[in-house]
């Protein structure tokens, strides 16, 4: 995939800001470790001479006389290194406290291994073309740990005997075991139910754990992503490297919030069927949230969208009464 200027500059300016976070608290480590013992200076001083004494085996003619400097030398070092990581540990610390902590140890935070752009940067550069497009989503990520059973009813319904609270444990237990075990294989889900019953909540729960465990996910209204693709489409935008269509075809989760409550054309729902087309072809978890039921989805759009939700996608029932309300 590839990315714009401003995004590889981004990336750039955030793992050094990264190397040197991990230089600043080595550093002070450091410090930390001269206070508590202060022999440490020689024995540091001492280790930097060893290392330097190194060139001096280019005088040395014999190889013989070579080797056994060397040898020394190194018998030198590690009886240093011993020493070091002993007052390390007199003073409480693991022998590998004066080590850097790069985020990274593949490419210690440089971006960079063997020549070639590391993981890490990809990585990092992917979340980010991601993110510019969640920016449009009017919520911060929210967790599990604020969803709150209190607000549903839990007066067993007439009907079933089950009430809303419980089978909204159900859900919740279910979107939790979701975000946990997410694979690249996980199934689509199609979460529905009325306005404010945690929809959009559940799934931006799940797209922070997502997220964490270090996939790339796009979260965003409906609405706002057709009409970027519009835009795009129609000359109006520019798209930062790929195309935003394709980001939300190629990502590892898409969550398209309130399915339904954009406008209709015959564009919107041949995009709209393109996604979800596609991403099932490519084993692409999508996660859609809607406040229309499989009938008035139908109607809205065409069959050929909702068998493919029907047939293909997990239904997750949302019920309750409308928590802003109950809020206020
Ligand atoms: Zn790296």
């Amino acid at each position: 995939m590839g990315y714009g200027e401003q995004v590889f500059q981004k990336a750039k300016d955030i793992l050094q800001q990264k190397r040197l976070a991990a230089d600043t608290a080595l550093e002070s480590r450091r410090a930390q470790v001269v206070r508590e013992c202060p022999e440490y200076l020689m024995l540091e001083r001492e280790l930097a001479l060893t290392g330097q004494a190194v060139i001096k085996a280019l005088d040395i003619k014999d190889p013989d006389e070579v080797a056994k400097y060397i040898k020394g030398l190194r018998k030198q070092n590690l009886e240093l290194q011993a020493e070091i990581a002993r007052l390390l540990k007199v003073a409480g610390h693991g022998s590998d406290y004066l080590e850097p902590r790069y985020t990274c140890a593949v490419c210690r935070d440089t971006g960079i291994a063997d020549g070639k752009l590391c993981d890490c940067f990809r990585k990092l550069m992917k979340q980010l073309a991601y993110d510019a497009l969640c920016a449009d989503s009017p919520l911060k990520i929210s967790g599990f740990e604020d969803f709150s059973l209190a607000y549903y009813p839990d007066k067993p319904d007439e009907r079933t005997g089950i009430s809303a609270r419980r089978r909204m444990q159900e859900v919740l237990e279910f979107c939790q075991a979701y975000a946990s075990d997410f694979s690249p294989g996980s199934p689509s889900l199609y979460l529905f139910g009325e306005t404010g019953l945690g929809k959009t909540h559940l799934s931006l729960s799940i797209a922070g754990e997502v997220i964490e465990a270090g996939y790339s996910v796009v979260y965003g209204s409906t609405q706002n992503l057709i009409a970027r693709i519009e835009d795009e489409h129609f000359g109006r935008r520019a798209a930062d490297g790929d195309s935003t269509e394709s980001k939300l075809i190629h990502c590892d989760l898409l969550i398209l919030d309130d399915l339904g409550a954009e406008f209709c054309t015959q564009f919107t729902v041949s995009v709209i069927y393109n996604i979800i087309n596609s991403r099932l072809l490519n084993s692409h978890p999508t996660i859609i949230s809607s406040n229309l039921s499989l009938p008035e989805l139908e109607a809205k759009y065409t069959t050929r969208v909702t068998s493919r939700i029907l047939g293909e996608y997990r239904h997750l029932r949302f019920f309750g009464r409308d928590i802003r309300q109950i809020r206020e």
